[in-house]
């Protein structure tokens, strides 16, 4: 395990992991649920030990994490496929197009990256409970990955979440709340539930290491590609945590020397749920309203970690854009169709943006690498690409009555 501090995102100040668990207590103290979190803690590693001893024949990757190996969950997570795409590639006019195929991961997305961490670091602090408020990929998640550590999990879900991803946490043997109203209302309710009844509290951005399980999605990429640094990642962006974790990783990355240089990142969002799209382009934070959407990941009215997606976005010299459900569904199935990858809708939406930045004056040229970052398995939810197909009727079992 590499040393680290925490550094307060907001003012600055540096924390000891023993001193702190969730936001910096100074800037935390402005933090009310219904507005982007406040004080969200990033991990300041040793560069000069990361620099001096990783080893890229046999990388030791304990270098850039931030609980020790002894408390790790055993169900393995993350090491998940990148996979070069050059049929899809070359409608896009990309000669050097990859998908990280976050949807393998053992519970079906790139959130089983948090999960271990926190799950990890719940071991460590002799935490029996960790608690959580999802959409329903974190749920689910964080079920699986506290089920293989003896954990117990307390989710928050909002009702309407998608029954797979349900059943995925109740199977698990989780403890499940699902609570009338949005993703927001669970979040409000599950610290306030942590806050008086304890447990450790697993909400992305909130726990600083969930951003740290998600930033090796990030170098797994850049070893992927050969210990090289792609020109632009393409993310579908709700909360904007995952976004931060991938900036993180070339962050911590070029803070020990290993590289030179921070990949574009461009953050997708639905139309409809669009809160840090705008924060981008206006400089000026609200609220999305009505955050409705087929992309159920992704949506939510107030992203957790609007402040750091737009830092993150800023500093790598990335963009945002918006993309309408039919787009998205669209993406889902051009994906399967050209690289038999199924993802769900909120991750298809990443390829979504890429499909309309590569129609703009903003395109990216032949040569440039460029990595989509599929965070979920489109048997996830099932129920929403059923509008854009027909499942062919029966026929009897005579070969008269094939008709192919
Ligand atoms: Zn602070």
């Amino acid at each position: 395990m590499n040393a680290f501090t925490y550094r307060c995102t907001d003012c600055g100040r540096r924390y000891s992991r023993e001193e702190v668990r969730y936001l910096c207590p100074e800037c935390g103290t402005s933090y009310r649920p219904g507005i982007p979190l406040v004080g969200v803690l990033e991990a300041v590693l040793d560069d000069g030990a990361i620099r001096s001893s990783f080893d890229r024949q046999n990388p030791d990757w304990q270098l850039f994490c931030a609980v020790e190996r002894e408390f790790h969950p055993p169900l393995a997570v993350g090491n998940t496929p990148l996979a070069r795409v050059d049929r899809l590639g070359s409608e896009l006019g990309l000669d050097r197009l990859w998908v990280k195929n976050d949807g393998l991961n053992p519970s079906g997305s790139l959130k089983d990256r948090a999960s271990f961490l926190v799950v990890a670091e719940a071991r460590r602090l002799g935490e029996k409970r960790v608690v959580a408020a999802s959409t329903g990929n974190a749920a689910s998640a964080l079920a699986a990955v506290a089920a293989s550590a003896g954990v117990e999990a307390l989710i928050f879900v909002p009702e309407k979440a998608p029954r797979a991803k349900l059943v995925q946490m109740v199977l698990a043997g989780a403890t499940v709340v699902p609570v009338r109203g949005t993703y927001d209302d669970a979040f409000r309710l599950s610290l306030e539930y942590t806050a008086q009844r304890g447990g450790l509290n697993r909400n992305t951005a909130y726990h600083p290491l969930t951003i740290e399980g998600k930033k090796t999605a990030g170098l797994e990429i850049w070893a992927q590609l050969g210990y090289e640094v792609p020109d632009a990642i393409v993310v579908s962006v709700g909360d904007g945590v995952i976004l931060g974790g991938v900036h993180k990783a070339f962050v911590d990355l070029r803070r020990a020397g290993l590289a030179d240089r921070l990949p574009r990142l461009v953050g997708v969002q639905a139309e409809k749920s669009d809160a840090i799209h705008r924060y981008v382009q206006t400089g000026r934070y609200e609220d999305a309203a009505e955050p409705s959407t087929r992309a159920d990941s992704i949506s939510v009215v107030c992203p957790s970690n609007a402040h750091g997606a737009r830092r993150a976005i800023l500093e790598s010299g990335g963009a945002t854009l918006t993309v309408s459900d039919a787009e998205i569904l669209e993406a889902q199935e051009r994906l399967l169709g050209r690289t038999g990858i199924f993802a769900e809708p909120a991750a298809a939406a990443a390829l979504a943006g890429l499909v309309k930045v590569q129609a703009g004056p903003g395109r990216f040229g032949a040569e440039e690498k460029v990595v989509i970052l599929a965070t979920g398995h489109g048997l996830k939810d099932v129920e929403a690409p059923l509008s854009r197909i027909s499942i062919p009727p029966a026929i009897e079992p005579r070969l008269e009555a094939v008709r192919v």
